[in-house]
């Protein structure tokens, strides 16, 4: 069993509704952002268009991140999601030098949504799963997947571009699409063995 995703670039619209998912999912402070959607333009005028890559955790199986985190804050599932233990992470940041994907990010504060304002119900319950000081990213929402729900961000895409389930299962939607679309990790040459495939529009 391996989890990985499929973002099909031909479909993606750019409307960033997973990184709206995400955030209100994980309750992330302002500012501290698991995913992120970058633009581009392609081509030349008049025929440039706009093209967007979504970008949350590649998950790596061979993770420069994990390589290099001196207390074994960070480890990896048996299932393959790459994730940080709190208790044991110090704050020294060499998981975000290794990390080729800046998927990751240091908390220096928990700040509210609305500044000035007290946090929101919402916001006091999940800003107690945050720990100042130290370093946050996407977690493949395992917390949906032991439910038996899907990643938030792959549940809300209106285009449908996200897939997500099990690498290892030939018979899976996202293994299927690789094979059909050659879906490929972003950076490959990189040699991280990202969980996160594209399909190239
Ligand atoms: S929600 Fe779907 S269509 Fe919208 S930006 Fe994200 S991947 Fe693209
Ligand atoms: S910041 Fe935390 S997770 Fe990152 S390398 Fe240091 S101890 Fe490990
Ligand atoms: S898998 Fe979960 S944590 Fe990761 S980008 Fe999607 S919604 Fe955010």
């Amino acid at each position: 069993m391996r989890y990985g995703m499929v973002i099909d670039l031909q479909k993606c619209v750019g409307c960033n509704s997973c990184t709206v998912a995400c955030r209100a999912e994980q309750g992330t402070p302002a500012g501290v952002h698991f995913h992120k959607v970058m633009k581009y333009e392609a081509g030349k005028y008049p025929n440039a268009k706009m093209r967007f890559l979504p970008m949350p955790c590649m998950h790596c199986q061979d993770p420069p991140c994990l390589k290099v985190c001196p207390t074994g804050a960070t480890y990896k599932r048996d299932d393959g999601p790459i994730l940080i233990d709190h208790e044991k992470c110090i704050g020294c940041r060499a998981c975000m030098v290794a990390c080729p994907y800046d998927s990751r990010q240091f908390l220096w504060d928990i700040r509210n949504y609305y500044a000035g304002h007290p946090a929101t119900p919402y916001e006091q319950i999940k800003q107690k799963t945050f720990d100042k000081g130290t370093v946050v990213k996407c977690n493949f929402c395992v917390q949906r997947l032991e439910r038996g729900r899907l990643p938030a961000c792959v549940e809300t895409c209106p285009a449908g571009a996200r897939k997500f389930g099990d690498l290892d299962d030939p018979g899976s939607e996202p293994s299927r699409l690789i094979v059909l679309y050659r879906g490929a990790p972003f950076r490959e040459d990189l040699g991280t063995e990202p969980s996160v495939f594209y399909i190239k529009g």
